[in-house]
């Protein structure tokens, strides 16, 4: 499924000039936006348990912080490339500005498997990249959060590395952090829940009743458990979670057609969202392979794994049943796969969008760490779902007025907004 000729970054380049024609940016703010305005590469040195030292690769790319400091996830993934990072580092910026919140776009990464590091390695990961970034991140420049096959935990270990180099107590370093070690309630939820919020205003707007859909999902990790876990409450039913398997590299689709039990498959996931197939054909479920998510008669597909997934060779194979697709993952749709999805008349909802729960609850992070005062759950997750629902509002008001497909209306927002703010700080 996967082309290697793919570069994320070229892609999320060609998505920003299309619309920067579009919308007749000049071009000294059109160089500017289409690339990091800052970038670092290191080497982090590591004591492996052995005994021996292995160098590892990281990268943080700051997009653009004119609206407020960079913010964006920390991957951990073996095929990692600092194009990756610059993509992904960009879809960060027109992220923080379609949902409003003052804070720009910025990611990292490391080019290395968890699959294979011991606990004390991944550790010594964190921190040594934290040690070689620290003078160029903080509160008030760059503020770092989960994403591919990081967590709590790992951002616990780079913040207690950035207060050693600091001296001081900065919970704003680093957001995602474990509730009552300056995290937020519902952080974990809120990727997912934010994406199944949008889901929910472009069904209504639909006339659809959500409790006569039906979803498929690929992906099992944070944004897929919590999509699932809300979509199913408001009454929808999910037949099929496409999953990785690690040890034959390749990817799995479980189906059963009454309905997925979610909290039955997590009983025999593993830590990296990977089910077990043996256990699972067990349960009933029907083992088909890797793309056999996204061709099942269902009225919803969310792309919610990796980029490039839904590409050229598989953009075809859905069925005329799809209705909406909403994008869990950054990155999951090429735009040749984006033509043939508008030629079939499928509601597009865009990854920036669909996805920016996660960074809108870090920014609630932010604001509550900065008072020193936590909020209820209840509280978080209406405030974050009045974020995206008016933000989805908008994009798809924008969509209408101007007849344009939601990506570029979503693209059409952020990119005024982000320019805005760069020529009134006479940045361009
Ligand atoms: N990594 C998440 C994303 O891609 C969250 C970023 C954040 O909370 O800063 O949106």
């Amino acid at each position: 499924m996967t082309d290697h000729s793919f570069n994320p970054f070229k892609m999320a380049q060609d998505q920003f000039d299309a619309v920067a024609e579009k919308l007749g940016l000049d071009d000294g703010t059109r160089e500017f936006l289409r690339t990091p305005n800052r970038e670092y590469h290191f080497n982090i040195s590591v004591r492996m348990d052995d005994g021996s030292y292995k160098v590892f690769k990281g990268f943080r790319c700051q997009h653009n912080d004119a609206r407020g400091p960079a913010k964006g996830g920390i991957r951990f993934h073996p095929q990692e490339t600092v194009d990756t990072v610059r993509a992904l580092s960009m879809w960060m910026t027109w992220k923080t500005a379609v949902v409003d919140i003052p804070l720009g776009g910025g990611k990292g990464g490391v080019i290395c498997d968890p699959h294979n590091l011991s606990l004390r390695e991944q550790e010594a990961i964190c921190r040594g990249w934290v040690r070689q970034i620290a003078p160029n991140i903080g509160p008030l420049q760059d503020v770092p959060a989960p994403d591919v096959m990081t967590n709590g935990q790992h951002m616990l270990w780079m913040l207690d590395e950035y207060e050693k180099i600091s001296g001081g107590r900065y919970p704003g370093f680093i957001t995602g952090k474990p509730v009552g070690m300056g995290g937020s309630l519902g952080r974990t939820e809120a990727t997912g829940y934010g994406a199944v919020y949008c889901l929910r205003e472009a069904l209504i707007e639909k006339g659809v009743d959500v409790k006569n859909t039906t979803a498929s999902i690929q992906g099992f990790g944070n944004v897929s458990r919590y999509a699932i876990e809300l979509y199913t409450q408001y009454g929808g039913k999910v037949i099929a979670v496409a999953s990785w398997d690690n040890s034959e590299k390749k990817a799995y689709t479980f189906k059963k057609e009454s309905g997925i039990n979610r909290d039955e498959l997590l009983g025999i996931t593993n830590k990296f969202g990977e089910i077990d197939k043996t256990k699972a054909a067990a349960m009933g479920y029907e083992i088909l392979d890797g793309n056999a998510w996204i061709q099942q008669d269902v009225d919803i597909l969310i792309p919610a794994a990796m980029e490039n997934q839904v590409n050229a060779e598989t953009a075809p194979m859905i069925k005329d049943t799809v209705k909406v697709i909403l994008e869990g993952a950054n990155g999951p749709t090429t735009p040749e796969a984006d033509e043939i999805i508008k030629e079939k008349g499928i509601l597009m909802i865009p990854d920036f969008l669909a996805n920016a729960g996660g960074v809108t609850c870090s920014y609630f992070e932010q604001v509550q760490c900065n008072t020193n005062y936590f909020w209820p759950k209840e509280e978080v997750l209406t405030k974050l779902d009045e974020k995206m629902t008016a933000a989805y509002k908008a994009v798809s008001k924008t969509a209408k007025d101007q007849n344009v497909y939601m990506r570029d209306a979503a693209y059409i927002i952020s990119i005024a907004r982000v320019a805005e703010a760069c020529k009134m700080r006479g940045w361009v």
